[in-house]
């Protein structure tokens, strides 16, 4: 998976429909594979499915899980993201580095990639269309609070935001804060309110109603 190495700029003139440069090449070398044995069609979809469905954003669920209910493990978690999700069984490429950055009462993260749509897909699954437009990209940067405002989450103005720009080879991932009222949950319980818009940081974990305990 490296579909974020080619630092290109898109938008520019584009008919909607019609597929970007880079769409194009993906496009060719894949056709290329088929035609010459070496890949079918259904190993490709079957690929994206593994992204989209079984990884998706569980892995990062998961680790954030355990890291509310084990701080040593959250302080080996911020040291050293890689192996910390490497410890639970699960697998972290090595061709990328991970930083998980870990919000607290006073600081509020959240993730971009302002060049293309570098994005820690091991642990988060595909990204989301948004993440890649140039809106997002642009305007996380200059107007964080604004954006963050457009997706539902107001934060008080005493809270700072950091904006973390990912790259090739460095990805962010945001460990949010574990909300009040999940005292006594299980792991899973508490890995099924981490969503993947929480550990990009454009949301904040949120108890459904009626499953608040007591
Ligand atoms: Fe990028």
């Amino acid at each position: 998976m490296t579909e974020d190495h080619e630092h290109h700029h898109d938008g520019h003139g584009h008919h909607p429909e019609a597929p970007s440069e880079l769409e194009a090449r993906v496009l060719a070398l894949e056709s290329l594979l088929i035609e010459k044995g070496l890949l079918t069609s259904q190993d490709v979809d079957q690929v994206i499915s593994v992204y989209e469905h079984d990884i998706g954003p569980m892995i990062g669920a998961r680790v954030v899980a355990h890291a509310w209910v084990d701080p040593a493990y959250r302080s080996r978690l911020l040291d050293d993201a890689s192996a910390a999700v490497r410890e639970l069984g699960l697998t972290y490429p090595t061709s990328t580095q991970l930083v998980v950055v870990a919000d607290r009462p006073e600081v509020h993260n959240v993730i971009v990639c302002t060049l293309c749509s570098c994005y820690p897909w091991a642990m988060l699954g595909l990204p989301p269309t948004w993440y890649k437009s140039a809106p997002y990209r642009s305007r996380m940067v200059s107007e964080p609070r604004v954006v963050l405002e457009e997706f539902g989450l107001r934060l008080p103005t005493s809270t700072a935001v950091n904006v973390w720009d990912s790259s090739s080879d460095l990805r962010y991932m945001v460990l949010p804060e574990r909300p009040e009222g999940t005292e006594g949950w299980s792991e899973e319980q508490l890995a099924s309110i981490v969503t993947r818009d929480c550990m990009i940081g454009v949301a904040r974990p949120q108890i459904p109603a009626g499953k608040a305990v007591g």
